[in-house]
Order: C-alpha cells, then structure tokens, then sequence
C-alpha cells in the first residue's frame, strides 16, 4: 500500500487489527517517507529506525498471540524534550547534544506499554523556549504547508512531522503555548490538558508550574486515542493528579453542541496585531458552531493585559532555576581546557547554551534575586491569581471560552522579529498556563497565502473530554482537519 500516511489513528488501527498490513510494513512505510520527506522539512533530529523495527516485530508478534490492544503497533514521534532510555535527548538544545537517558518518560514508558513504535525524536526551540523552533541547536525545521516558513514553537518538530505524514501523532509539551501555536501553524488539532493530568517525569523541566505535555495530531479522534495513552497520575510526578481519566476516545460525542456556551472575550478580538484574516476565519468558525446550535455570547477577560508580562516573568523565573542543572558536570556539553571550577561552569554554560535561553536565566535570575523578588516574582504570582480569578468567574456563566490561538499565521523563517515581538505573539496562549486549564487548537481554514489558521477553545478544569467532543463534531461537520500540505500529497 502506498498511502498508508493518510489513514487515521483509527483507521490504522482497524487494518492492523483485520490483518491488512503489519506493524512492520506501516514503520517501514513512514521510515521511507521520513528518509525522503524529511530532507526538506527537517521535523526529526533523531531517527530510530532500528528501535521502530524491534519495537514493530514485537507489536507484530502480539498480535499474532491475540494479545495485541487497541493501538498496538501504531507509529509515533516524540518531543526531543521527553527522556528516552538509551536515546538521546537534546531538548533542541547544544548543552545535552550529547545526552543519554538512562531512563524513559512515563509518557514515553506509557507509550511503549499501549504498543506505540517510536519512529523518533523530533525537533523543537531549545528547552522550549521560543515559537517558532527556530532556536534549535539543529536549526529550523520548516512548514510543511510553505517551507520558507515556520512551523511554529516550541513543538514545531512535532507539528511538521505530523502535518508533512511523518508521523500519525506526536507529543508536545505546552508551557505558554508550545502545543496550540504551533498545531495553528501547520493546521493540526493539539490539545494542552490541565495541569497535573499528563506526568511530567522525565520531561525535561522549562517551567514547572506551567510544562504540560499533550497530544498533536490531525483530527480531535486522533488526539483523543494519544490522550487516553498519555493522560493520568503518575506516583513519579508530584504535581500529577490523582484523579480518574476519562476514556477520551468514547466520550467524541459526549458533549452537546447544541445550546453549549460559548464565551467570546470581548478583549481578545481587539488585540493590536491581531491579523484581519485570523479574526475573520476564526470569526466564520464560530458562526458555524453557532449555526450547530452553541450559543455565542460576549464576555469580559479583564487581565488581558497582564498575560504577557505576567508570564515572561514567572516562565523565566523557573527557568533560570531549572536550568542551573546543566552544569558541564552532570550533563552534556563541557568546554574545553576549563582552568578550573568556576571556569568551566561559565565556559560550558555560555557555550552550550544559545542566545535565547541565556536570555531568560538572565532575567529570571534577575527577578529571583534578593533586592527584586517581591517587586517582581512575589508580584507576578499575585497578578497570576487574578488572572486564574478571571476565568473561573468566566466560566460561571459560560461553557467553554473561543479565542485564535495566535494573532497571526506561521512566520517567515528568518524574520527576526524582537524577543517582545515574539513574546507579544503569545498572548492567546499564555494564560491557559498561567491558570493551569486546557486548551485545544482545531484548523479552521486559510489566510490568502493558504496558511493554516487555528481557533482556539479554552475549558474549565478537567474539560478535556469536552473540548475534544466539541471540536470532533465541528470536524464532522467540516473538513479543515482533512486538508494537506502539498509535501504531504508527496509519495516516497
Ligand atoms: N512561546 C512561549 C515561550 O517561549 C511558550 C513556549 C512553550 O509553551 N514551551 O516561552
């Protein structure tokens, strides 16, 4: 078969499952393509070919005994930012260029147990930071719908790999955004759960109030098959939620379109910078919605303001505090000749580091310093409950909240923009994080220069059920999520 690549999550599952070709066939499949593919879209930075075979015979061999699950067998791609046993794992970044894990991520761990193959690790901003995955070590991994462009960050390896069939799904991880933006960019589904719900051991830590990790794929029933592998506590991570997990896959339609509550926050359509064809697509979507029976109804989101400076504090805060682990000592990258301790400390940090990263312990160490921690940290952390307050007020009166993901479309590749440029870029997505809520990107059409544009709908707590259901019925009633990128149409 030839088109494997364009078959769902689902799809994939019923013909391993009818015998209709093996686990082996379908890795060697996407192999092929990424050998071929891949050179222009550059989504992978690992490529694990003869683990993805090992890991297929035995999904095979499952199967053959009748012991194979649902999923078995199924290729994915993984964020270079979860640890793989055995695998290197760079997080995008110089300083672990050479890193490997002695141990799996339990996303990853829960992965192999559903019988997922790993077809490898894809690319991404180093330690998450930035969006356009442009400040990878690696360089940039390109879009597949315009290759001059960006796929979007932090998980831009993730989203191109998906969007160009790369992969049927991949994790991300979302710390401002680093899900949905880029998923808006390359015209996939990709959902940030709330905080807690995916564990975070062995995903390499950028800020860990806000890091979740989440499902990148093309339709809502995709993500949701990932979500049920992926979604639960974990006895590893402190901060995971023992809470029951929903079964995702069977809740698609649980939710009611009909008389669902939308909110429309009255701020977020009038953001400066907010593109003219962004608006108007996500405007059209949500006028579909509402002819399939939600209810549209304005509402205020007072703190709107604050999501960027309140998040540019905290997010580099507890970066600069995560990332005193990579010391040329434990991990990684270590200069040459150092002279002595303190030396190769700065030496291996200023060298394995990139501008962007270095950029953020600065100021995060700044704003964590003695003379400056009330004025800035103590006051961010207060200013991140009032934002927390604003949308749980929101959602007294309403459903589920409808913003664009990002202002505008991908990027230029090389557009330099200003670090608060690309910071403002961020505002629809940021404070999802701050609050600690889900959120989920579903394509919703193009701008002129057939650019992907994603409309965003954020939930109350645990919602993530709902936000799948909602967005799985707007896609049965459209066919944006079906759409592809010309390279993706390319046979290998
Ligand atoms: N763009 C945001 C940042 O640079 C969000 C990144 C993310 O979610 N990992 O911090």
């Amino acid at each position: 078969m030839t088109d494997l690549h364009r078959l769902s999550v689902r799809e994939i599952a019923e013909g391993l499952a009818q015998g209709k070709f093996s686990s082996r066939e379908l890795t060697e499949h996407y192999l092929k393509r990424i050998a071929k593919i891949d050179a222009h879209v550059q989504s992978y930075v690992t490529v694990t070919a003869e683990q993805a075979f090992v890991q297929a015979d035995a999904a095979d061999a499952l199967r053959k005994a009748g012991n194979a699950t649902f999923l078995t067998g199924i290729p994915i791609a993984h964020k270079d930012i979860f640890c793989t046993q055995g695998i290197k794992t760079t997080a995008g970044s110089k300083i672990l260029d050479n890193f490997i894990s002695p141990y799996d991520a339990t996303v990853v761990t829960k992965g192999k147990d559903a019988g997922l193959v790993t077809l490898g690790k894809v690319n991404m901003d180093e330690f998450a930071m930035g969006s356009t995955s442009e400040s990878s070590y690696f360089g940039a991994t390109k879009n597949p719908w315009a290759l001059d462009h960006v796929p979007g960050g932090s998980s831009g390896g993730s989203a191109a790999a998906v969007a160009a069939d790369l992969a049927p799904f991949a994790t991300g991880t979302d710390t401002g955004g680093s899900i949905r933006q880029p998923a808006s960019f390359c015209g996939l589904t990709g959902l940030k759960p709330t905080y807690g719900r995916v564990s975070r051991f062995g995903m390499i830590a950028y800020a860990s109030s806000l890091d979740q990790g989440g499902p990148m794929a093309r339709s809502a029933e995709d993500c949701a098959y990932l979500m049920n592998v992926m979604a639960g506590h974990d006895a590893k991570d402190s901060t995971s939620m023992e809470k029951d997990v929903d079964d995702y896959v069977a809740n698609l339609n649980g939710t009611s379109v009909k008389g669902l509550c939308i909110g429309i926050p009255k701020q977020y359509f009038n953001v400066q910078g907010l593109d003219a064809e962004v608006k108007a697509r996500v405007e059209e979507s949500l006028k579909k919605l509402e002819e399939m029976g939600a209810v549209l109804v304005e509402i205020d989101l007072n703190m709107t303001d604050a999501y960027v400076p309140t998040y540019y504090l905290i997010a580099p805060a507890e970066a600069s505090s995560n990332l005193q682990r990579f010391d040329g000592v434990r991990y990684g990258y270590r200069c040459e000749n150092p002279v002595d301790l303190m030396d190769l400390y700065k030496r291996s940090r200023s060298e394995g580091f990139g501008k962007e990263v270095q950029r953020r312990i600065l100021i995060g160490t700044y704003a964590l310093s003695a003379g400056y921690y009330d004025a800035y940290y103590v006051k961010a952390q207060k200013v991140r409950r009032l934002i927390q307050q604003d949308f749980l007020k929101a959602f007294e009166s309403v459903d589920v909240i409808a913003a664009p993901s990002a202002p505008t479309t991908a990027y230029k590749i090389g557009a330099n923009l200003s670090p608060t440029e690309m910071y403002l870029g961020d505002i629809y997505t940021l404070a999802v994080n701050l609050a600690g809520l889900p959120a989920i990107n579903a394509p919703v059409g193009f701008d002129k220069e057939n650019l992907p544009v994603g409309l965003q709908l954020i939930g109350n707590y645990w919602s993530e059920s709902q936000l799948l259901s909602v967005v799985h019925q707007y896609q049965q009633a459209t066919d944006w999520h079906s759409k592809r990128a010309a390279i993706a149409e390319e046979n290998a």
